[in-house]
């Protein structure tokens, strides 16, 4: 009998396939690495704000006292250094690669753009080459002293994410969203992925919900309503933010400023990942 027994395998003396110990593939991190926590950040497109939040959980949760970092596995649209301002190349010494850090809070960073001569040469390599690259950013890298590693996907579920899924010990998923998304299929989609890697999911965060009219103070909301409520309670998640949309932000982003910016928008989520 292989496939799902629906009987006591504890008693029926055959080694059911099904009850077997699924294969364990995680991968170890260097030698010199301590890594408390993954976070895996998840989205279903790209351009929903996805880097943003790894970035800004990363910052809440350096402002809360601890070591954060940020593994950018977004191989092909690697925004995490930009948004930092780090513009050089990672540190290969005899002991492995050192990630950079960032200048005000010391956030750990690990990039493709970090490794290519120039920044703006693309990244052309066939899949398997990026999730093997993932998993040097795992396995090669020094994260000394890591409290929280948010690991920023690409967005949907191909090669990239199911790397990380089976490789890193992931301890949760959080889906950001936008509301001009089909986000119920999208939320469906990443719940369904982690359950079949047995990850949690510790909620929704949906960006650009809204955007705050500077002369009155109304809230517009410019892609509609929001439906992030209800397909969150579907699927029994929480929603963990709904971020409005800042041009201030923005710009802070563009400058490689990220760390200035004073909203603590995730304060619900980094107190979530204190309990975690
Ligand atoms: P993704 O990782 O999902 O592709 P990014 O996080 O790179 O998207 O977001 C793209 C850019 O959009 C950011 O660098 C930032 O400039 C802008 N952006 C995203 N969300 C917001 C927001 N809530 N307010 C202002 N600008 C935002």
């Amino acid at each position: 009998m292989s496939e799902a027994c629906s009987h006591d395998c504890s008693s029926c003396q055959q080694n059911c396939d099904s009850r077997k110990a699924p294969q364990d593939l995680r991968e170890k991190p260097h030698e010199l690495s301590r890594i408390e926590k993954v976070i895996g950040v998840v989205s279903g497109k790209g351009g929903v704000g996805k880097s943003l939040v790894s970035g800004l959980l990363a910052v809440a949760m350096s402002k809360r006292g601890y070591h954060a970092a940020v593994l950018d596995a977004d191989i092909t649209g690697p925004s995490i250094p930009r948004l930092f301002g780090i513009h050089g190349r990672a540190v290969v010494d005899e002991l492995g690669c050192w990630p950079a850090e960032t200048a005000k809070l010391g956030v750990k960073i690990m990039s493709v753009n970090m490794l290519l001569d120039n920044e703006t040469d693309p990244v052309v390599w066939r899949g398997p080459i990026i999730a093997g690259s993932v998993k040097q950013f795992w396995q090669e890298v020094i994260w000394q002293d890591v409290d929280y590693m948010f690991v920023d996907m690409p967005p949907g579920t191909g090669d990239v994410p199911l790397t990380v899924f089976q490789s890193l010990p992931v301890d949760g998923i959080v889906v950001v969203t936008s509301p001009q998304e089909l986000v119920g299929m999208i939320v469906s989609k990443a719940v369904k992925m982690a359950k079949m890697m047995n990850i949690p999911v510790l909620g929704v965060i949906e960006n650009m919900s809204y955007l705050t009219c500077p002369d009155c103070g109304k809230k517009i909301k410019l892609y509609g309503e929001s439906h992030v409520d209800e397909i969150a309670a579907k699927e029994k998640l929480p929603v963990l933010a709904k971020l409005p949309i800042d041009p201030a932000l923005t710009a802070l982003c563009d400058q490689g400023r990220l760390e200035d910016f004073e909203g603590d928008w995730l304060a619900e989520t980094a107190e979530r990942l204190k309990n975690l």
